[in-house]
């Protein structure tokens, strides 16, 4: 396989058909990391027939499930096996660090592993009980189809593993479309199922843009299901495109995700530094660029100059570099569009009145950080509101906003208060009140005391306009099936509903 041989369709490595190639960037440079095929519509096109015929004709749907669920687990091995390589790949790709690269290949082995043993355990088949003993009525759940999976920059590996696991467990065959921006370890993770055993044809890989690729499957009549994982603009973009074939469709998309902290939480002065140190970790994690950061700090207002101070202070200690360099903390944000649009935001918050408490503007360059990377200092923004763009729209960028709240009530309106719905977090050393706010926050995951951890069990989504559907847990298996209800008539007879 030559460098820019990175489309696979029925087993087959190739370049794109029309020949055209991309040149991958390295956001801490700049410069040219690897050369990738870019695919067009009739690449899709190609990969589409190729799933289709898998499906229709070939043996994946009809594999015994302990045999889905055994290759599974040898995909699980073979991460685990190239766990540095892949952690290094993805860390140059999308400039996390090199430790956030491997957490990424452990959480992706992990979703192998826990859709491997659900599907053998679950089959979501059940009787129904009709009350008659001259019918028998079951409901099974088969595959859904060919799968359109489409992932986004900041999580390329995660999200394809997330879809690709569930998808093959579920005996659905697919083609993948990842990020033009990170396209590096899908194909590596493309090999990896090659060299499980996948059948040719079951999994498919069309390296390229959104435009024509991602929207020429999301349009597909022979796609059955469209996964997406993505910006709310594409996502609305995929769902009208997916609306004339009436094929499922399932949406990952942005948050604006509240972290609120009442003052209880930081009664002792380990309860202060616990909240400052998640804020930081919830708000400037891979710089901000995570679906789920808690970009939103809603703080009760008593405690906000003790605790706004000392997660500045921290915040401007944050070491930027190069992600694969040791004791870097934070890598530079993904390509020179998301800093340009950082730097929009942070700019239009200051002309609307926020206070810069730190950061704000791009770090000198040195050591790990040449003026050419895409590097942002993490920023917080004091005095913020409801009215701000910062306050309402997702960044996806190093920038922590502060409001300020005085009663339950006015927390719980302010971390509601958004289109989305994806994530969020309540910080108090109160049960009953914890267990009050989390169950009137409107978002798909509630974290209480906490930041960022999320399950191979537990469903993972949002509410609003953070997406449709359910990724990880039974919910996240469910979507790749289709329910069929299969009536059995014992003694059939006549029903003379019409006289004859
Ligand atoms: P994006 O929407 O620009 O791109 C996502 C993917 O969609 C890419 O593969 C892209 O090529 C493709 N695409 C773009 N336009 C398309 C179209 N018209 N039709 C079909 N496909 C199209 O998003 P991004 O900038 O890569 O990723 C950042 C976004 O992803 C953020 O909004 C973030 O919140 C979201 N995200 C959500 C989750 C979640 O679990 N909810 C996880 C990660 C990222």
């Amino acid at each position: 396989m030559s460098e820019a041989e990175t489309i696979h369709v029925d087993g087959v490595w190739r370049g794109a058909a029309s020949g055209a190639r991309r040149e991958v960037l390295d956001p801490a440079d700049a410069g040219t990391l690897a050369v990738v095929a870019e695919g067009g519509a009739d690449d899709a096109d190609a990969a589409v027939a190729a799933a289709r015929r898998a499906f229709d004709s070939g043996p994946w749907p009809r594999t015994p499930v302990g045999e889905r669920a055994a290759l599974l687990r040898v995909v699980a091995d073979l991460l685990q096996r190239d766990r540095e390589t892949l952690a290094l790949v993805e860390s140059r790709d999308t400039g996390k660090t090199l430790e956030e690269g491997r957490v990424d290949v452990d959480d992706v082995t992990d979703a192998f592993q826990y859709f491997a043993g659900l599907v053998v355990e679950d089959d979501g088949g059940r009787v129904v009980d009709t009350g008659s003993a001259d019918v028998r009525s079951t409901v099974v759940h088969e595959p859904v189809g060919v799968c359109a999976l489409i992932t986004p920059w900041n999580y390329p590996l995660l999200q394809a593993g997330w879809k690709i696991a569930p998808a093959l467990a579920a005996g659905n065959t697919f083609v993948i479309k990842p990020s033009e921006i990170t396209p590096l370890s899908t194909v590596h993770l493309m090999r990896l199922l090659v060299e499980a055993g996948l059948p040719a044809g079951v999994g498919n890989l069309v390296t390229g843009a959104g435009e024509p690729v991602g929207a020429r499957l999301a349009a597909h009549p022979a796609v059955d299901l469209v996964s997406f994982t993505g910006g709310l603009a594409s996502g609305t973009k995929v769902m009208a495109a997916a609306a004339p074939s009436v094929k499922k469709v399932a949406l990952e998309l942005g948050g604006k995700n509240p972290n609120v902290v009442f003052a209880d939480a930081c009664a002792t002065e380990e309860g202060f530094d616990t909240a400052v140190d998640q804020a930081l970790n919830a708000a400037f994690i891979h710089s901000g660029q995570v679906c789920s950061a808690g970009s939103r700090l809603i703080i009760e207002e008593p405690l906000r100059e003790r605790f706004v101070a000392e997660l500045a202070r921290r915040a401007d200690r944050i070491r930027l570099g190069r992600g694969t360099e040791p004791g870097v903390e934070c890598g530079p944000l993904v390509s020179a569009q998301q800093l340009a649009r950082t730097e929009a935001y942070v700019a239009s918050a200051l002309a609307e009145g926020a206070s810069l408490r730190s950061g704000g503007a791009r770090p000198a360059p040195g050591g790990t950080r040449p003026a050419t990377g895409y590097f942002y200092a993490p920023t917080v923004l004091d005095c913020c509101h409801r009215q701000m763009r910062v306050i309402r729209e997702e960044i996806f960028g190093p920038v922590l906003t502060v409001e300020t709240f005085r009663t339950e009530d006015e927390a719980v309106a302010l971390a509601n208060d958004t289109e989305y719905g994806l994530a969020g977090a309540v910080w108090t050393g109160d049960a009953s009140r914890a267990r009050r706010v989390a169950g009137r926050l409107r978002h798909g995951t509630v974290w209480i005391n906490d930041y960022h951890p999320y399950l191979p069990q537990a469903e993972w989504g949002g509410f609003g306009k953070s997406g449709i559907g359910r990724e990880l847990g039974p919910g996240g298996l469910q979507e790749y099936r289709e329910t069929k209800h299969v009536y059995r008539n014992l003694a059939p007879r006549p029903v003379r509903w019409f006289a004859g």
